[in-house]
């Protein structure tokens, strides 16, 4: 069975000492509530400078609370300044990283093929990759959105191994949902993630399908996550806004209740 993973995308919030603050009232709020770890796994995605201290408070503590980074370079090491290579993040014990998420698709000019090659250097390194995917709005208004994101999955997955794919896993973010209060419907979600696992299944092998991790994101809040989980093809949250808030993420990761 796949454990559901709720993770928090900080995005460019929060500095260290913030992140510190926050890292302990999520902690204090699990812990508080009786959060049951067989139930989900937590996890927080967080700016490049707050991971250290992050992982420090976490491994001190023994807090029931994955890291990771937002982010990774192609790149093994060498001539990229401002980039962070896959090695220094397993250096910190991150578990996670994501991949193309839509603002870095927006923004940077990430495309299939880099993001391919992000998730690939993330596996090479022992972490997991979360590889974003999801359609805007005007591919959603033209009925679009599950041949576009498979075409994505598909690009992203390009030279990945069944035994790796099992292992990773896939967030499906449409992009239009994504800061705007408008989440997507628990069908909505369904359709595009049971659409990936779908041909994933075609890609590799049925086992893989049932192995891989697909997430929704966009809009996620507390009071509208049982729906989404209760779809049989989703299989955790990506959390934005709502992660920044410890109580509102805790009531996430606790979605089970
Ligand atoms: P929001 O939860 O703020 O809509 O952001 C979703 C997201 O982009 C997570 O990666």
């Amino acid at each position: 069975a796949r454990k559901p993973l709720m993770a928090g995308n900080w995005k460019m919030n929060l500095d260290h000492v913030e992140a510190t603050g926050l890292v302990q009232k999520l902690a204090w709020t699990l812990k508080d509530k009786g959060y049951d770890e067989s139930k989900s796994e937590a996890a927080v995605l967080v700016p490049f400078t707050d991971i250290r201290t992050v992982q420090t408070l976490i491994e001190a503590d023994r807090l029931p609370i994955a890291f990771g980074a937002q982010d990774v370079s192609t790149q093994e090491s060498g001539a990229y300044t401002g980039e962070i290579s896959a090695p220094m993040l397993a250096k910190l014990n991150c578990s996670y990283v994501a991949v193309g998420h839509s603002e870095r698709r927006q923004y940077h000019g990430e495309d299939d093929a880099t993001v391919n090659a992000k998730a690939k250097k993330v596996i090479e390194h022992g972490m997991t990759p979360i590889i974003c995917v999801g359609e805007g709005l005007d591919i959603r208004q033209a009925g679009n959105q599950v041949q576009y994101t498979l075409d994505q999955v598909k690009g992203a997955l390009d030279g990945i191994s069944a035994a790796q794919v099992a292992n990773l896993v896939i967030a499906y973010e449409p992009v239009w949902a994504i800061g705007t209060g408008e989440v997507a419907t628990p069908e909505d979600a369904q359709e595009v993630c049971g659409a990936i696992r779908e041909e994933i299944g075609k890609l590799y092998d049925a086992p893989t399908a049932e192995a891989v991790r697909i997430q929704y994101g966009g809009s996620v809040k507390a009071k509208n996550v049982g729906e989404l989980m209760a779809k049989p093809d989703v299989d955790g949250a990506l959390v934005g806004g709502a992660s920044l808030d410890p109580e509102e993420f805790a009531g996430i990761v606790r979605f089970y209740e």
